[in-house]
């Protein structure tokens, strides 16, 4: 794709074909799960097809193809990243596991006291690992205020801040409402009192191509399954000098350098943490995405999900009751509302009736919701391969389940 021609770009995507309750499918639920480009499935299809086998322990060809291609799809993960070692990156089975790797692997290192902060824009799985941590070593969960455009305060972050601080976590972009976090600055002031930063780039991937090494993060973690790649397979990047420091998260076959029953010795990075058989055709066809993605391009994808949020924005902004959450300059192509005292979960149930998926509830993110005092919202989330076209009908549907449901 030389220019952005998102009509060409649909016919990568073989899901956008069908029809759902007998109308041709609108996917606004993009980040939930992204929809799989045909390159990718062709990818999966080819590894069972063609080369499926174990990895790293086998002397023959197809062991030998399979090893390749999936440490092929490493390096263009760590190229895609920009991180300075291919064994920097970890394969995982999603964000929500990398977290757990890492939270996990700091539970030997904190102590009683040590505070760790979190942000109020924080999905379930970016807040559950840490109390489980400070659970088991006494350390103390500091949350980042948010005001009610759904930034992150600075200033409140700046007051928590302290030479007890160890470890600070945020995510790259909220999924309940679509806000961009300052990740630079946030990471700046942690390293200031010698924190480590993790963040979550589940949301983020689909979107911002990251530079881990230029932003100075710690820890970035992201899952295949929001970048067009499928579920089941993520990534974490770790500085070599903490993954190094962390212990492995599990014992298994594939992570040792030697075993006796009196020690076993660990393998070197990436095996490390990379504990059995691992998911070989996800590792392969992540690689696949991301270079689906690149081949598009990030700098038209953010031009374009910008448009289709204006769009849209505007529009629903014209719906009399209805109430937009989270109203920052810095969004992804996310919108949360609500329309007066409608029940979410009503909406979606109608507009999925017309073929059209949008999100309901309180999308992993209770805190946000209690914040706002809403049990939920809906969600509309746009990729690339969405068009106004769709937003049009959306907004009609729209008007029409909320005239039935008033
Ligand atoms: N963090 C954020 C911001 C997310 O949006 C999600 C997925 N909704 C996750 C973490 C968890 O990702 P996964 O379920 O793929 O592990």
């Amino acid at each position: 794709h030389t220019t952005f021609n998102v009509k060409q770009i649909r016919k990568d995507f073989p899901i956008l074909k069908r029809k759902v309750n007998g109308k041709p499918l609108i996917y606004f639920d993009n980040a939930a799960t992204s929809q799989t480009p045909q390159q990718v499935i062709d990818t999966i299809v080819d590894y069972y097809s063609n080369y499926n086998a174990n990895i790293h322990r086998g002397v023959h060809a197809l062991s030998q193809e399979a090893t390749d291609a999936y440490e092929q799809a490493r390096i263009k993960i760590q190229k895609h990243f920009n991180a300075a070692k291919a064994y920097e990156i970890i394969f995982t089975s999603g964000t929500t596991h990398g977290i757990n790797l890492v939270a996990n692997g700091f539970s030997s290192l904190l102590k009683k006291g040590d505070e760790i902060i979190v942000s109020a824009l924080e999905h379930h799985s970016n807040i559950v690992p840490w109390q489980m941590l400070c659970e088991s070593t006494g350390a103390v969960l500091k949350v980042i205020p948010m005001n009610t455009n759904g930034d992150l305060v600075l200033s409140e972050f700046d007051k928590l801040l302290n030479q007890n601080t160890k470890l600070v976590f945020v995510n790259h972009i909220s999924n309940a409402l679509g806000t961009i976090n300052p990740i630079e600055t946030i990471i700046e002031k942690a390293h200031k009192v010698g924190a480590a930063v993790l963040v979550d780039g589940a949301q983020s991937c689909p979107h911002i191509k990251p530079d881990v090494q230029a932003l100075d993060v710690d820890f970035y973690v992201c899952s295949a399954h929001k970048i067009c790649g499928p579920t089941g397979i993520g990534m974490l990047y770790g500085k070599e000098e903490w993954l190094k420091k962390l212990p492995p998260y599990q014992g298994g076959g594939e992570m040792i350098a030697e075993v006796s029953f009196e020690k076993t010795t660990y393998a070197d990075l990436p095996h490390k943490f990379e504990a059995g058989t691992p998911n070989v055709c996800g590792g392969i066809a992540f690689g696949a995405a991301i270079d689906y993605m690149n081949s598009i391009g990030f700098d038209a994808i953010v031009q374009y999900e910008h448009e289709l949020l204006v769009y849209a924005t505007k529009q629903l902004q014209n719906i009399e009751g209805l109430t937009i959450y989270g109203t920052s300059e810095h969004k992804t192509s996310v919108i949360s509302f609500n329309v007066g005292n409608i029940h979410p979960y009503d909406i979606g149930t109608i507009l999925d009736k017309m073929g059209i998926a949008v999100r309901t509830g309180h999308h992993c993110a209770q805190p946000i919701m209690d914040f706002y005092k809403i049990p939920g919202t809906i969600r509309a989330s746009f990729m690339f391969y969405n068009t106004k076209e769709e937003i049009d009908i959306f907004i009609s549907a729209l008007k029409k389940a909320i005239l039935m449901l008033s």
